[in-house]
């Protein structure tokens, strides 16, 4: 039983004993979804019409319904409110005065019914229920008001449920006292909220879930945050599901940045070139990939710089690049202030499943054969993702506006290189009987259009501001597989 069907338990023996007329109206909560969406005038007066959550408390249903708000003739303001339910239209009413606005105008609860750990509880109940059922969930974002400490700046990160954002937002959290930090994302199956456990009850933290791609919410968020600045990692990032299913990569990666940007110019900006008094130096700060330069040759001095023209090869690599121009076309044409970073492959803990150094592990502990692409020769230049994370915040406070910087490790390695090395330090910490891991190692045939060689020159961040990778690949790599033992070693 959860803490909604306990509450309505105890309400109801409550309500058994309770003598007060009018009990129906007590089981009814109205939750306000926002503007109006039309009005009417009739011969008793104005009514407006709005978007409401109705939910009946203790039949637990759930209705998305149209509330009329009138005056009646002494004065006082009704919320009559309609819903559907089974193809009947049920009516509801409750007097304006009856109703207190709790926390936020937003969200309303009769006077008395309950207070506000109740309303909590049916908040969460509301969007549980709602992300399952409704088309326009996302509205539900509205119930979010802002708690957060008004005296500190409100930073905006999308994605950071994901791989990169759930090991960036604790490290920023604890680095900066005086900061907020709303984390939207919409948790597809690449977001988990496990990952951020750490800091769930951190009263400088609060989860939004919802999509980048909606406006309406993502106007809301800068309006009741009032955002000062935006890490914006969300994404759909993997290069295999861009090829069975491209259209959400640019949904997400494309409409999803210019939804964005474009809300965040509003919500700083005057006209073209000219922040608002209280919004100088907000930063738009896009989280990129050296996908978007394509592939290298095996030349080792062939390097990706700043200055490589883009060639993508994947949607998602296309994508993204899509997205990278976006952003350098509000810096020249509104003046807007951004930065572009530009990273190349990440590891380390809390990766989803799907990618190459978690599938080794999870399949090597499984006794299953570990899939490699191709010949396995790929290369890619990985980097710890702390080490992305403190070049994110470096290029954020740091960073020259306009500017684009790529962020790599130095670490070019073979795909096969890899798999070797995870086997051996398998081998050590977690010995399979009497075989190496390296024998379930299988070539299996390679994805269409596989980039053969990434790799980053890093100097201009280095250089201009100072960053350098902690951790080399043989360090990162042992700390990166502890983690999955622990989360893995069930499995075995
Ligand atoms: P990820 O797939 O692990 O996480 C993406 C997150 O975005 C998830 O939590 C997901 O729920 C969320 N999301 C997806 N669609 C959304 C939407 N419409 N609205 C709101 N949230 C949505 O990705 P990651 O590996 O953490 O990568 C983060 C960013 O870094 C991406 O922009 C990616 O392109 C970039 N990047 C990743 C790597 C890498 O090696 N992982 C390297 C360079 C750049």
């Amino acid at each position: 039983m959860d803490k909604f069907d306990m509450w309505c338990n105890q309400k109801k023996e409550i309500d058994k004993k309770d003598k007060i007329i009018g009990l129906k109206e007590r089981n009814i909560v109205f939750v306000n979804m926002g503007k109006n969406i039309g009005y009417e005038q009739n011969g008793k007066g104005e009514l407006f019409l709005r978007p409401v959550i109705v939910l009946k408390v203790f039949n637990r249903s759930l209705f998305l319904g149209v509330a009329l708000t009138s005056k009646d003739k002494k004065g006082s303001f009704f919320y009559k409110t309609f819903y559907k339910h089974k193809d009947r239209i049920y009516q509801s009413t409750a007097i304006l005065s009856q109703i207190k606005v709790f926390d936020t105008k937003r969200a309303l609860y009769t006077k008395g019914m309950i207070d506000k750990n109740e309303f909590e509880i049916i908040k969460e109940k509301i969007v549980e229920l709602t992300l399952k059922r409704e088309p326009r969930r996302e509205l539900i974002g509205k119930l979010y008001h802002n708690d957060l400490p008004k005296s500190n700046k409100n930073i905006l990160v999308t994605g950071g449920a994901g791989f990169i954002g759930s090991n960036f937002i604790p490290y920023f959290l604890e680095k900066y006292p005086n900061y907020n930090i709303i984390n939207l994302d919409l948790l597809t199956y690449a977001g988990n909220l496990d990952n951020l456990k750490e800091i769930e009850n951190n009263p400088r933290y609060k989860f939004i879930k919802g999509d980048i791609c909606n406006r309406e919410l993502v106007e809301f968020i800068f309006n009741e945050y009032d955002i000062k600045g935006v890490i914006h990692f969300a994404a759909e990032s993997h290069v295999d599901n861009s090829i069975k299913n491209p259209g959400v990569f640019v949904r997400t990666n494309v409409d999803g940045t210019y939804t964005l940007i474009d809300v965040a110019k509003k919500h700083w900006m005057e006209k073209p070139f000219k922040y608002k008094d209280e919004y100088q130096n907000c930063r738009f700060h896009h989280i990129s990939t050296d996908e978007v330069y394509g592939t290298l040759s095996d030349d080792p001095n062939d390097l990706f710089t700043e200055d490589t023209p883009y060639a993508p090869n994947s949607p998602y690599s296309a994508s993204k690049a899509s997205s990278d121009m976006i952003v350098r076309s509000y810096h020249h044409t509104f003046g807007m202030n951004t930065i572009i970073t530009n990273c190349s492959n990440n590891y380390g803990p809390k990766q989803h499943d799907e990618k190459l150094i978690p599938t080794i592990i999870r399949n090597a502990l499984q006794e299953n054969p570990i899939p490699i692409y191709g010949d396995g020769k790929n290369i890619r230049d990985w980097l710890y993702v702390l080490d992305h994370c403190k070049g994110i915040d470096l290029a954020y406070h740091k960073g020259k506006e306009g500017e684009t910087y790529n962020i790599g490790g130095r670490n070019e390695r073979t795909n096969i290189y890899i798999a070797n090395k995870i086997c051996e330090i398998l081998d050590r910490l977690y010995p399979r009987n009497k075989e190496s891991y390296k024998n379930l190692i299988t070539f299996v045939e390679d994805r269409p259009g596989h980039d053969r060689r990434y790799a980053i020159d890093a100097s201009k961040i280095e250089n201009e501001l100072g960053w350098k990778a902690d951790e080399n690949f043989e360090s990162g790599i042992f700390k990166t597989i502890k983690w999955y033992l622990e989360k893995y070693k069930g499995l075995k």
